[in-house]
């Protein structure tokens, strides 16, 4: 392959853009994880994962991808043959759903249209004709990758206690975590789960899990087969700072640095402005080339990733390998049902203003050299709204004068 010059644009919905204070925070030799240095670094980043999870309770950071998380959450609280309530919001709510069957639960899969959320009522009606309680528990898609539609998790936690329904609730926040508000002990979650490589900044290879109370309760009754995602291994290991196998050790040292640019430097309110604003200017871009967003809810609109339909017999596969040869950018693709129907703009992670409008001119010129029938402008609307934009109280900011 020939050398392609400058930074290659990685706007895919994760793994997203590492810092390069986080890479320079990993290139450190490897530490005995059972020495004496190894426990701080531990407690560290546990107490700070609480904090990015929002929680009082546990937090277990494995080895692993966020699919490893997803199956430590469903393994670690249930029993085989146990019923589950599932959302389809779209390919990543599938996969979940899938993997509850592979290991021997009964998930219901409730049908879903790809471009709105979870439907916190159609939850509530679902539940209360469960009058036996066989369901065991509730899993949603906080921030569904696949189309850009974030479901209203406090709003489900809300029609859950609305019937009294005793089922606990798992959340995946994959693509959600550090980018997006989330408040896993307010919006009583049971179980959280997250992964490394999308709002934490970090390369693939962390999986966690937030757990609450009743979760653990439920650990001592649950029996589906577990040895690697046993979370009482891992509660017991950490009281000290370790853990019960060998940790990602590189990954903490990297992990620790994110946590203190995310919590101590940025601060979590600004980490979710910024993602909204960035979220808000694309959308804008979007409409001004006047092609579709993937997502019919305003409500529903994801912070840290856009989905955008391309008309009717044009492949948004074509557009992404366009941008990508003539402009050295990733784009994420359409995953099974809108395959080559969407092409995804990831905007979420460590990123800037111009790294924004750079995404957004690279889209825009794609769309230039391809015969996607759009309007211009896109860019120049995002550019509007980053520079002028409204202030936080909605009012617009106008222009410096030049006579000052
Ligand atoms: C990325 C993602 C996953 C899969 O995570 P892996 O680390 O690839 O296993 C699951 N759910 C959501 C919502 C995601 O965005």
């Amino acid at each position: 392959m020939s050398h392609r010059a400058g930074r290659h644009f990685l706007q895919i919905p994760g793994p997203t853009n590492v810092p390069s204070r986080v890479l320079r925070a990993m290139d450190y030799p490897t530490m005995d994880h059972r020495g004496p240095e190894f426990a701080d670094l531990g407690h560290r980043c546990l107490l700070g994962m609480k904090k990015i999870f929002k929680t009082e309770s546990k937090v277990v950071i494995f080895p692993s991808s966020g699919t490893g998380a997803w199956e430590a959450a469903l393994v670690n609280t249930l029993s085989p043959g146990n019923k589950l309530l599932m959302y389809e919001t779209g390919h990543f709510a599938m996969l979940w759903h899938e993997m509850a069957r592979n290991l021997g639960l009964r998930p219901e899969f409730m049908s879903g249209d790809w471009r709105t959320g979870a439907d916190p009522d159609r939850i509530a009606e679902r539940l209360k004709q469960d009058g036996d309680h066989e369901i065991k528990a509730v899993c949603v898609v906080h921030n569904e990758t696949s189309t850009g539609v974030t479901s209203r998790i406090g709003e489900i936690r809300k029609a859950i206690d609305s019937v009294n329904h005793p089922a606990l609730f798992m959340v995946d926040t994959i693509s959600s975590l550090a980018s997006i508000d989330y408040r896993h002990d307010e919006w009583g979650v049971d179980v959280t789960v997250a992964g490394s490589q999308k709002g934490l900044m970090l390369p693939p290879g962390l999986g966690f899990n937030a757990v609450s109370k009743k979760a653990m309760e439920a650990c001592e009754f649950a029996n589906l087969p577990r040895s690697y995602w046993d979370w009482n291994a891992m509660f017991g290991a950490n009281k000290s700072g370790y853990f019960p196998y060998t940790p990602a050790t590189n990954l903490l040292y990297g992990l620790d640095e994110s946590l203190r640019m995310l919590i101590d430097e940025e601060g979590l309110d600004k980490v979710f402005a910024r993602h909204d604003r960035h979220a808000e200017a694309t959308r804008r871009a979007v409409r001004a080339w006047d092609l579709e967003i993937l997502c019919t809810n305003p409500a529903e609109y994801s912070s840290s990733l856009t989905a955008v339909l391309v008309p009717d017999g044009h492949s948004a596969d074509e557009l992404r390998k366009i941008i990508l040869d003539g402009f050295d950018m990733s784009l994420g693709t359409g995953l099974t049902k809108v395959a080559g129907r969407v092409f995804r703009i990831g905007h979420l992670g460590d990123f800037n203003d111009l790294m924004l409008a750079g995404t957004l001119c690279g889209v825009e010129m794609g769309l230039m050299r391809s015969n996607i029938p759009h309007k211009t402008g896109g860019v120049d609307a995002a550019l509007s709204y980053l520079a002028l934009g409204e202030t936080a109280d909605g009012q617009k900011r106008a222009p410096r004068s030049a006579t000052a």
